[in-house]
């Protein structure tokens, strides 16, 4: 049966899932696999769909020493033990810059485009593209997508788009693009199903993972996020303050002699939940821990989301949905309950046993707007766009695109 292969690739694992292309192009999931570890103590690690473990099984450093390797490892046993040959590749890209509002096929020019945004997101960029490169390299003739967590949140208008600042700034790209994307668009692709008035109407999603950011959806398009040139902005997240001052990263440097880098490391690595908390990123530790800072970092969460909504609603000027999603937003019921609470003033009510079940529908038949659970799948629609792209795409083909 023919395969897509989706590729996320970070600075030290390559997460990949296995899709077989079923009859009317239905797809299916079968194997999720990551290759964790990698130039440290390389492990790679996978499941078939219902969880049954595949592989377990660690390398030498010297076998797997960079994000190619990674990906040759975990092709060849695809390949030689599951017999399992993609017909075409889905990645993962964190940014498209301005201009990519869609998937796009890949070939050299557009990696040579895609290079050219490493700026933009220095953390991420380059490991999503490593693995686009070395497939390109051994594997030319293979179909290749970038699916961008931008590209959603092209939609949005000129005023939700800029920052207070001059205008050539903007041109070279310091722009608040929006991420998580990916995620978004599966709900608002998923959201008609469930309730089809509201996936037409106004809807606030609140992506909460240990990155977290809320986008507002008019008609399933993306109208405002709480993230902006980078993904720090916004909520609160894991290791990630959120909206912060600049003042206070000016402080930093010229207070405390921080440097460009140990700025970046220690706003990326040690803020949010983990800094507020001094005790994890993780919210299951932090709702099991009876610590009051660990009661503050989830009192700060709620609050900061609750301010973000009203943000957003006054973006999209009322709102008639609610969407949770992602680790925290799907499985904790005791923050969703606490954001309910703070939601109170727009008229949502949760109730307490769907809530606790993890129901579709968790408010209350006289809750002023639905609040729905929708678990997220941005693998699924990687998928999903790479397999459309191979269907209807001018040219999938990168070799043929390069002999044209
Ligand atoms: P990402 O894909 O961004 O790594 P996820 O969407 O998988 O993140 O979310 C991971 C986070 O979700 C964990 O760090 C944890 O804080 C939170 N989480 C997962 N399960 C639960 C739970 N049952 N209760 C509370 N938080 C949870």
């Amino acid at each position: 049966m023919d395969t897509i292969l989706v590729v996320n690739a970070g600075s030290s694992s390559v997460k990949f899932q296995i899709f077989a292309i079923e009859g009317e192009g239905r797809l299916r999931r079968q194997i999720k696999g990551q290759m964790d570890g990698i130039g440290r103590r390389p492990r790679l690690r996978a499941s078939a769909a219902n969880g049954d473990p595949l592989a377990d099984r660690a390398y030498p450093i010297e076998a797997v020493s960079d994000i190619p390797a990674a990906m040759a490892v975990a092709g060849g046993w695809l390949r030689d033990e599951l017999r399992i040959s993609p017909i075409a590749v889905g990645h993962r890209v964190v940014h498209g810059g301005p201009d990519y509002d869609r998937p796009v096929a890949i070939d050299h020019g557009v990696v040579s485009r895609l290079e050219r945004l490493i700026a933009l997101a220095p953390l991420h960029q380059p490991h999503n593209l490593a693995p686009i490169r070395s497939l390109l390299a051994n594997f030319p003739a293979l179909p290749q997508v970038a699916c961008f967590d931008t590209a959603f949140h092209r939609t949005h208008g000129a005023v939700a788009d800029h920052y207070a600042i001059p205008h050539r700034l903007h041109a070279e790209g310091v722009r608040r693009y929006g991420f998580h994307g990916l995620s978004y668009e599966y709900i608002a692709k998923t959201l008609p199903q469930i309730a089809p008035d509201v996936g037409k109407g106004r809807v606030i999603v609140a992506h909460l993972g240990s990155g977290a950011s809320m986008c507002a959806l008019k008609g399933g398009r993306s109208v405002e996020s709480t993230m902006g040139f980078t993904a720090l902005d916004g909520l609160p997240m894991g290791t990630r303050p959120g909206q912060i001052d600049p003042g206070v990263v000016l402080y930093l440097i010229s207070e405390k002699g921080m440097s460009a880098s140990n700025v970046q490391n220690f706003l990326y690595r040690d803020c949010g939940l983990k800094g507020l908390s001094g005790i994890s990123n993780d919210m299951r530790e932090l709702e099991a821990s009876d610590d009051p800072h660990a009661a503050l970092a989830i009192e700060y969460f709620v609050y900061r989301i609750g301010l973000n909504a009203g943000m957003l609603a006054a973006a999209l000027q009322g709102v008639d949905a609610f969407v949770f999603t992602a680790g925290i937003g799907e499985n904790s019921a005791g923050i969703r309950r606490h954001i309910g609470e703070q939601l109170a003033w727009l008229g949502v009510t949760l109730d307490p046993v769907e809530n606790s079940r993890h129901a579709q529908l968790i408010s209350r038949s006289d809750s002023l707007i639905p609040v729905y659970v929708v678990p997220t799948d941005e693998e699924l629609m990687i998928a999903q766009h790479t397999l459309s792209l191979l269907l209807n795409g001018p040219s999938l083909n990168p070799a043929r695109e390069r002999a044209a």
